[in-house]
């Protein structure tokens, strides 16, 4: 199967419970709520999306002819990752450690095997769970695309794949994490996940509805726009008052990165 990406880059994760960590991002084009073209947008299904999924126009996308091909140009994003300057004093703890990483590019993370990255990670620095290689599907819609074949290929180059759904298509075996964030109109299919992120408040998709299935984590994501500082207000008050649901924020909009 091909596939069609609207952008692929490498930055931190800006929502949830992953908030910070460093990924590659990969962009499907396409959604099944929404055309992505504004001439659409007052009869789609999701009528809030602040993202540009149309086409495969963006910084890294295109058309892969297969699962190989995208993930090979997803694991270049991962390896072209700037590495920040290291301290020439540093001779001791952490500075000799990261030192000593980006002298010798053989334990850098980016020329290890696939296969035994992960525990290589977790030997070399203590931290596997950070230093492992990341890829968050995004969309539009990923599962409208991201299939066993390509989540093989990801996995063969050492990934974690974590994915952010709609939540309307039952997403494929073998995905590291789900990120399910509901649309009020559109039935939600996979009700089970890693994090459950509500964008918030949506007539018709009030957390009530949600609070029951089965997800490790509940977040609330005020809604941005020209009421965004009410939508954090809400956001706010909602969790205080039900502590099971905790506040996420866009926070790579105020760091300044995509
Ligand atoms: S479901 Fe997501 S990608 Fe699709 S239109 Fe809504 S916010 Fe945008």
């Amino acid at each position: 199967m091909s596939y069609a990406v609207k952008e692929i880059f490498y930055t931190l994760q800006g929502e949830g419970a992953q908030t910070g960590r460093a990924a590659v991002f990969c962009r499907f084009a396409g959604c099944n709520l929404w055309s992505g073209h504004e001439a659409d947008r007052a009869t789609a299904v999701c009528r809030f999306c602040d993202t540009d999924f149309a086409d495969t126009n963006g910084q890294g996308g295109g058309r892969f002819a297969g699962a190989e091909e995208l993930a090979e140009a997803i694991e270049e994003k991962w390896e072209v990752r700037a590495l920040p300057p290291i301290p020439r004093r540093a001779t001791d703890g952490w500075g000799a450690l990261i030192a000593e990483a980006t002298a010798n590019p053989s334990t850098a993370p980016s020329a290890r095997s696939a296969a035994g990255s992960a525990q290589d990670d977790n030997v070399e620095t203590g931290d596997g769970e950070r230093a492992r290689r990341f890829v968050v599907c995004t969309g539009g819609e990923p599962l409208l695309q991201l299939d066993t074949p390509l989540i093989g290929a990801l996995h063969g180059r050492g990934f974690e794949i974590a994915v952010e759904t709609n939540g309307t298509m039952a997403a494929p075996e073998g995905l590291d994490w789900i990120c399910v964030s509901p649309k009020a109109g559109a039935e939600l299919k996979q009700r089970t996940g890693d994090e459950l992120k509500l964008v918030y408040p949506q007539a018709g998709a009030e957390p009530e509805r949600f609070t029951g299935l089965r997800f490790r984590h509940f977040f609330l994501q005020p809604m941005d726009g020209p009421r965004r500082e009410e939508n954090t207000r809400l956001s706010v008050e909602y969790c205080l008052a039900h502590p099971k649901w905790r506040v996420s924020l866009q926070t790579h909009k105020f760091l300044g990165i995509p």
